[in-house]
């Protein structure tokens, strides 16, 4: 007999991990599964779906125990998941659409002409001859990059002045779920991707990761030393708790 699965339950790209089923109160549920150092098995939703880690020495049987044991909750979060917005994924073509800091930017493509500019909420991106799509959205994605770099250092050196510390060294990072880290030794790492989001929400990163220059903890200290800098920040860390989503997939 073949199963019949419901689309909504199969992830759109598989991704790391091997995928199996499993039958709970008459619903397949699709799952990630991986075998990892650890004591016990571990379930969660995230971006993807259901994922389960489990110790190397754990039957699969026990595994299946477990989720079996919590499928009341599997599948009230599986259904939550699936009612949340998810992110768009960019088509690269003409006429697209991708949000740069909080706006509609439409895509256009330029044959014939060299360069990416960004100017009146297009951004034109020249085609080169005998172009693959494949190559033109590395190049729209390594400009997106460089405009979130450039905006970005410029965004640190202003709140390091204000908080009266030379502008520390700045990384990318295209983590999926860490908007800024503050190393030991003062460098500061940003994810690119906050460059989707409204400026204010990417000067809030950026001041919460430069207070941990002077507090490399969360203490009241430290929000306070964050206050001093971004007096809204309490508005703008609940606005970002719920932008993950609103992060389109170039
Ligand atoms: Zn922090």
């Amino acid at each position: 007999m073949q199963l019949e699965l419901p689309l909504a339950i199969a992830p759109a790209t598989p991704p790391a991990g091997t995928l199996r089923y499993i039958q709970l109160g008459g619903e397949i549920v699709c799952y990630r599964f991986r075998r990892a150092r650890r004591r016990s098995i571990g379930i969660m939703i995230d971006d993807d779906g259901l994922r389960v880690a489990a110790p190397g020495h754990a039957p699969i049987a026990e595994v299946e125990a477990f989720i079996r044991e919590k499928a009341r909750w599997v599948l009230q979060k599986l259904a939550e998941w699936r009612a949340a917005p998810k992110p768009q994924v960019v088509n690269w073509s003409d006429g697209a659409s991708i949000a740069l800091l909080g706006e509609p930017v439409t895509l256009e493509l330029l044959p014939g002409r060299r360069g990416i500019n960004l100017q009146n909420g297009r951004l034109g991106i020249g085609l080169e001859p005998r172009g693959e799509p494949a190559a033109l959205r590395k190049r729209g994605i390594a400009w997106i990059k460089e405009h979130a770099r450039s905006l970005m250092s410029e965004r640190l050196s202003l709140y390091a002045a204000s908080l009266g510390v030379p502008t520390p060294a700045l990384a990318l990072s295209s983590a999926r779920t860490q908007w800024g880290l503050c190393q030991e030794g003062g460098r500061v790492r940003l994810n690119w991707r906050l460059i989707h989001l409204p400026l204010h929400l990417i000067d809030y990163v950026v001041a919460h990761e430069l207070a941990h220059l002077r507090e490399m903890n969360h203490s009241a200290r430290f929000w306070a030393v964050v206050g001093g800098l971004y007096p809204d920040y309490k508005l703008a860390r609940s606005e970002l708790r719920q932008c993950n989503h609103r992060l389109p997939i170039l």
